[in-house]
């Protein structure tokens, strides 16, 4: 099949809300400037566990980027008018799983992060190679990342292993909206690009898909950083975007939002 010609979907999926709840008893010296406002807890594989500190400065880490453009754009999670973001004044720890990543893709991946960070001022930070395999369906805390929210975990799949990939979907992006460790703020943690290492392959064999498989994975980061599906052909972020090489208007003024979020 001629590739230049099909139509690949890339689909953004909101990952289920992970709920607040109180922990009662339990302090630790860390919790003392919060004595008397009790933090929130997460229910994970059927147990409670406390809602990770932010390690923050409480100042943002890169400058905030000017929201100066205007278009259709649209984000995955919102509350009170407001979208859910990630806390911008910590770094965003990523890791690759680069089992199966086709031929010519070394790069790719690395190149799309950095694009993100230009767009939403938000940091990220490789913290090398992992071998979890990347699914919507991993725990928001594991072991061998730490007491934590697992950082995004970037992999490559196949519709055999990843039932949503099925037929021309060639990626998949997302985080969790998760409370934060005291009050009712919401923020994004664990997200997750998954890329259709077939489609991904077939594509990098056609003439200039090198800069359309980098578009696909900048629509997915995109997705971890909060952004939903428009219906704008010209932006990035539309549905079964393929027409959009770079980002469009919208897509830039919804980038620069996702940046600006509060600190936790
Ligand atoms: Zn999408």
């Amino acid at each position: 099949m001629n590739l230049a010609s099909r139509l690949l979907v890339i689909t953004g999926l909101g990952v289920a809300a992970a709920g607040a709840g109180v922990w009662a008893t339990g302090a630790t010296w860390e919790d003392i400037s919060h004595l008397g406002q009790p933090r929130n807890v997460l229910e994970i594989e059927g147990q409670e566990i406390r809602v990770p500190q932010a390690q923050s400065s409480g100042a943002r880490l890169a400058p905030a980027v000017a929201a100066s453009t205007s278009g259709d754009h649209a984000f995955l999670f919102e509350e009170d008018g407001e979208p859910t973001r990630y806390d911008p004044c910590v770094a965003l720890a990523w890791v690759h799983n680069p089992e199966g990543m086709p031929a010519g893709a070394q790069g790719l991946v690395e190149r799309a992060v950095a694009d993100i960070e230009v767009y939403t001022g938000l940091v990220f930070d490789f913290e090398g190679e992992t071998s979890e395999l990347a699914s919507f369906d991993r725990p928001l805390i594991q072991d061998r990342y730490g007491e934590r929210f697992a950082p995004i975990v970037i992999g490559w799949s196949d519709e055999q292993e990843t039932a949503d990939l099925a037929g021309s979907t060639a990626g998949l992006g997302g985080s969790s909206s998760v409370t934060g460790a005291y009050g009712d703020q919401r923020f994004l943690a664990a997200g997750v690009v998954i890329l259709d290492r077939e489609d991904l392959a077939d594509l990098l064999e056609e003439p200039g898909g090198l800069e359309r498989a980098e578009s696909i994975i900048r629509h997915e980061l995109a997705h971890v950083v909060g952004l939903g599906h428009v219906d704008d052909p010209t932006e990035l972020m539309h549905t079964e975007n393929m027409a959009a090489a770079s980002w469009g208007p919208g897509d830039r003024y919804a980038l620069a939002v996702a940046g600006a979020g509060p600190c936790q």
